[in-house]
C-alpha cells in the first residue's frame, strides 16, 4: 500500500466565539486558531483536503469573524511551500462546506472535487444555528466543475479513504491515510482541537497567546463542540474515526494550533 506524508499548511488565522469550542466558555471571549489545508503527498496523485477561508474585508472580517491571511494568496503561498499550486492538485476533498473550508475551491480548476452527499444536500439550507458559517456562493459554482458527490465511506486512492463522520455538520468527512507511522485519521471538524479529542486536557493557548482553562471531564470519552448539528451522530463519528486510526493519538483535529507546519507520517 502507498504511504503518504501529510503536510499541515496554515492559510489564515480565524477568530470565533469561545462558545463554538466549549460549552463552558465565556460568552464574550474570542479564540483565535489556524485555518488549515492538508496536503497529502506520496501517491501518484496530488491530494488536498480543504480549500481555505476568504480574505477579510476592510474591517478585518470574513462573514463577521476576524480573519488574518486567507483568500487566494493564503492558498497559493501555502501550496508553494510544498512546491505545488492549486492547478496541479488532482483531488480536492472538502471535509465540509463551512466558510473556512471551501472558500477558494474554485481555484482548483483541474481537480476532481469530492463532497459528501449529505453535506451537499444540507449546505444550501442549513439549520438556523449554522447559517452564519455557510455561504452558498462559495460552493454553488462547483456544479460547473468536476464535482463528485460521494455517499458514505469511499476509497479515494490506494491508502486514502474518505470516512463519513457527521455530527459537526450533516456530512462532515474525515480521511484515513496510510503513513509510515500507521493509519492516520484527519477528523475534518469532527474535532476542532485536542481539547475535543481529550476530555482530560484543561488548558489551551490560542494563536494570540491567550490562555484558556477548562474543567477536566473524565466522565466523557470526547468533549463535544457546541458547534454541531447532531450530538448522537457526533459521538458515533468520534468512535468511528478513532477506530479507523492505528491509535487514538493518530487522530488529528481540524484546527489544532500545535499542528501548524507539521508533517505527519
Ligand atoms: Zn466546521
Amino acid at each position: 500500500m502507498a504511504e503518504y506524508k501529510i503536510h499541515v499548511l496554515k492559510v489564515a488565522d480565524f477568530s470565533v466565539p469561545l462558545t463554538m469550542l466549549s460549552l463552558v466558555g465565556d460568552l464574550n471571549s474570542l479564540i483565535t486558531g489556524p485555518v488549515f489545508i492538508w496536503y497529502i503527498e506520496g501517491g501518484g496523485k496530488k491530494i488536498l483536503m480543504d480549500a481555505g477561508v476568504a480574505a477579510p474585508d476592510s474591517q478585518g472580517l470574513t462573514h463577521g469573524f476576524p480573519v488574518s491571511g486567507g483568500g487566494e494568496e493564503g492558498i497559493r503561498n501555502a501550496l508553494a511551500s510544498v512546491g505545488t499550486t492549486p492547478e496541479e492538485i488532482d483531488i480536492l476533498v472538502l471535509s465540509h462546506l463551512h466558510i473556512d473550508h471551501c472558500s477558494e475551491a474554485t481555484l482548483f480548476k483541474n481537480s476532481r472535487i469530492l463532497v459528501q452527499k449529505r453535506e451537499w444536500e444540507t449546505a444550501f439550507n442549513p439549520i438556523p444555528t449554522m447559517r452564519a458559517i455557510y455561504d452558498a456562493s462559495m460552493f454553488s459554482p462547483l456544479e460547473q466543475m468536476d464535482l463528485a458527490i460521494i455517499d458514505g465511506d469511499y476509497d479515494i486512492a490506494d491508502g486514502v479513504r474518505a470516512l463519513l463522520a457527521p455530527g459537526h455538520t450533516q456530512g462532515n468527512m474525515g480521511l484515513a491515510v496510510s503513513t509510515a507511522i500507521g493509519t492516520v485519521v484527519l477528523a475534518g471538524d469532527a474535532a476542532y482541537t485536542n481539547y475535543n479529542l481529550d476530555p482530560l486536557l484543561t488548558e489551551m493557548v490560542d494563536n494570540t497567546g491567550k490562555r484558556f482553562e477548562f474543567p477536566p471531564r473524565p466522565d466523557l470519552p470526547f468533549r463535544p463542540q457546541p458547534a454541531h448539528v447532531n450530538l448522537t451522530e457526533w459521538f458515533d463519528s468520534m468512535w468511528k474515526l478513532v477506530a479507523a486510526a492505528s491509535s487514538r493519538s493518530l487522530v488529528f483535529a481540524g484546527h489544532e494550533i500545535t499542528l501548524e507546519g507539521k508533517v505527519i507520517g
